[in-house]
């Protein structure tokens, strides 16, 4: 493996099965940290004209965020865009405080949008409103300080899920970096799906596991922890191999095709 790092995702419970409290804020590879809570992935990227964040955690993790940015020696105010991966509250609910916080510029895929804008789901209240100012379509590119940030869209976990391609300088040469949000993920019972998903969901969920197949990358930053740890490779490891990948995408895959033949109807949702 041509990439070095320390960095590790990690289980969220201790021996004795007690959640463990926030990591600290971490460096992974060169510009990349993980500024995250404990059981959701939020990611900070430095670069020549400022610094970008990956989605935004919980609001009700109040300053977390800003304090990780400090605590990695850099300054809040320093943060130009937000990019939010997909409208769920565990990656979108903070990018108000966020970008109250820092001035932040917030983008996300035109279609996931609207929620985060009003901060409402079918008419109830979910999350603080915040200000977009891009709507993001597929194949295109947010650049800040010669990072370039290509949007492609995933469709499944929400109408506009996307994942982040981004190629980032380190210390062992570029690094082909995939921000992938909760891409990989289905929900597999019917009552989260009747909160969360949406008509299509499942077609779009079909066409988006080629989607990911396809894509390739050396460093595996996903939405949540656990899709390393438990889906991809036991140690945590970032970088993961292009098996271990397949083995997560297909894993799921797999979930969503075992739904649909015990609920068929959500195939023609
Ligand atoms: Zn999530």
């Amino acid at each position: 493996m041509p990439f070095h790092t320390d960095f590790r995702f990690k289980p969220y419970r201790d021996e004795k099965g007690n959640l463990k409290p926030h990591p600290p804020a971490e460096r992974i590879y060169g510009p990349v940290s993980s500024i995250g809570p404990l059981t959701v992935c939020a990611y900070l990227v430095e670069t020549s004209a400022g610094l970008a964040a990956v989605d935004a955690g919980y609001d009700s993790d109040g300053d977390l965020l800003v304090n990780n940015i400090r605590a990695l020696g850099l300054e809040p105010q320093d943060l130009k865009l937000i990019l939010l991966t997909h409208w769920h509250q565990d990656h979108a609910s903070g990018a108000a405080r966020l970008a109250k916080a820092t001035g932040a510029k917030v983008v996300i895929h035109e279609k996931d949008a609207e929620i985060v804008a009003t901060g409402a789901c079918r008419g109830e209240s979910i999350m603080p409103p915040v200000k977009i100012d891009k709507r993001l379509k597929d194949g295109e590119v947010v650049e800040l300080g010669g990072v370039a940030f290509k949007t492609v869209h995933c469709p499944g976990q929400s109408a506009g899920e996307v994942v982040f391609l981004a190629t980032v300088n380190g210390p062992d040469g570029p690094c082909r970096t995939i921000f992938a949000g909760d891409a990989t993920g289905f929900k597999d019972d019917v009552k989260t799906l009747d909160r969360l998903g949406y008509p299509g969901v499942c077609a779009d969920f079909r066409r988006t596991v080629g989607i990911l197949r396809a894509l390739e990358f050396d460093l595996y930053l996903g939405g949540h922890p656990h899709q390393v740890f438990d889906e991809a490779r036991a140690d945590g490891h970032p970088f993961i191999s292009r098996d271990e990948w397949l083995k997560l995408v297909n894993g799921r895959s797999e979930q969503m095709e075992t739904f649909v033949k015990q609920h068929p109807r959500y195939l023609d949702w």
